[in-house]
């Protein structure tokens, strides 16, 4: 099977070209920094102040072409240039998400068995659980001792930093875990991490292991074993993200799928210094779990953020004004979707799908099964996004999550719709999506940010 679509290298001039492969670096760096969403709050913000952006506490009047950012809990972000017409009429937004799948170590994660001790975890968001075993492992996140202090940990990204690992079975005796269904070939239970082997102390002592672990521990970060009931400790893939292939045309690596939009949106929204309608990038946290909790889309972060602006733009606290706000806005749902996978060709409708290196994709719907919890973008305004990239000859093309009744998937765009406002899906196609070493096209990125710059300017 084929799937010819438009090749968005062929829309570049050679200049352009080498921008899209600089920008690519700079996203790369990105990936291989911003490992989860914590750590990408931490670095998008380091990035906006450098470019003039100040919290809103900062601000007692907010006036066209301010700056402002606002950060949730350190997990979530919304940053905003405001703009030169009332946001009343309406906002500009490109909403993505910080979040990444992941194994979070559970409350009481530590255990020794036979000489060897192990971090229990929960995994985060759709995982293929088997792809997480025999690879390295980084940890990352904070823990809240008994004091009520913050400990940083941040372990296995540095060449000489200890990593950590899942084992797996070899296949010299794997004939039972290979007649398995690949779910079962390793549980939710088995996603135990290697975290520690050597002894201290006397021979007839039990849990020596974990003794000596424990006493690293303390001496290393100050913390209990009781500590790790208030932390939140993320394994991820450990290292950098790559490019990859000879002519270097694509990028890999751990988080892409939403870091790709965070990053690009980000990009874009530093080129916008006095936009018509306000400007609004949002990083949501708790997409791949289901946008809830306080850090998710299901809470009121977007509506509090702009009855923020909406204030410090002189309105106070008016409801009508906050609603006719969101109500009038069109949005982007930045999030990957499926690329075309030429060894998977059987999921997709050939005649439907996206491909990578073909542009940004636009969405319509996602949904399951029937366009179940979908927002199914307007007729009008997926026509309206398509003038504006067409008009800026900006690659794009359109997709559809997969085939059919074959499955599928949600984004944040039905929780901006519920305001009223018009939004459309729209990010890179991605291959091995969820794993530990997603893959996008340098091209795909860069349309990315074009589009979303362009978005910001309508
Ligand atoms: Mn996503
Ligand atoms: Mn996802």
């Amino acid at each position: 099977m084929e799937v010819e679509k438009l090749n968005a290298w062929d829309k570049l001039t050679p200049a352009q070209q080498q921008q899209a492969h600089q920008f690519a670096t700079g996203y790369r760096n990105f990936l291989t920094q911003a490992k989860t969403e914590r750590q990408a709050v931490k670095l998008v913000i380091e990035a906006v102040r450098e470019h003039g952006f100040q919290p809103l506490e900062a601000f007692s009047r907010l006036q066209q072409g301010d700056k402002v950012y606002q950060s949730i809990y350190g997990k979530a972000l919304c940053l905003a240039v405001v703009g030169e017409h009332p946001i009343e009429q309406g906002f500009r937004i490109v909403g993505s998400h910080m979040d990444a799948p992941r194994l979070d170590l559970k409350p009481n994660p530590i255990y020794e068995e036979s000489g060897l001790v192990f971090a229990k975890t929960h995994y985060y968001g759709g995982v293929k659980k088997y792809q997480w075993a025999a690879v390295p492992l980084a940890l990352h996140g904070i823990v809240i001792t008994a004091e009520g202090k913050t400990v940083n940990i941040s372990l296995g990204e540095g060449a000489d930093e200890p990593v950590f690992t899942i084992t797996d079975l070899l296949p010299h005796l794997a004939k039972d875990q290979l007649d398995k269904k690949i779910r079962e070939a390793l549980k939710g239970e088995d996603l135990n991490i290697l975290v520690a082997s050597v002894p201290v102390g006397a021979q007839n002592v039990k849990a020596r292991v974990k003794a000596n672990l424990l006493e690293i521990l303390h001496k290393q970060y100050g913390i209990t074993e009781e500590d790790f009931v208030s932390a939140e400790l993320e394994a991820v893939p450990a290292g950098a993200a790559r490019q990859v292939g000879f002519d270097k045309g694509l990028i890999g690596g751990y988080g892409q799928d939403d870091r790709a939009c965070v990053y690009t949106s980000l990009q874009a929204l530093f080129d916008i210094n006095h936009p018509k309608m306000t400007s609004i990038a949002l990083f949501a946290d708790k997409e791949e779990t289901g946008s809830a909790g306080s850090t998710g889309m299901k809470s009121n972060l977007l509506e509090d953020f702009v009855s923020e602006l909406n204030a410090l733009m002189g309105n106070k606290f008016e409801q009508l004004s906050v609603r006719r706000a969101l109500r009038r806005s069109k949005a982007l749902s930045a999030d990957g979707t499926v690329g075309f996978d030429p060894n998977f060709p059987d999921v997709v409708d050939k005649y439907n799908t996206a491909s990578l290196g073909g542009g940004v994709v636009i969405s319509k719907y996602s949904g399951v099964g029937g366009k179940n919890d979908t927002s199914d973008a307007s007729a009008e305004f997926v026509g309206e996004v398509r003038r504006i990239f067409n008009q800026a000859n900006i690659a794009w093309q359109s997709g559809e999550l997969g085939k059919v009744d074959q499955g599928g998937g949600g984004t944040i765009a039905q929780y901006m719709a519920r305001y009223g406002m018009e939004v459309v899906d729209c990010g890179p196609a991605m291959l091995s999506l969820h794993s530990p070493f997603e893959l996008t096209s340098v091209v795909d990125i860069y349309s990315c940010y074009r589009a979303y710059r362009e978005f910001f300017n309508y």
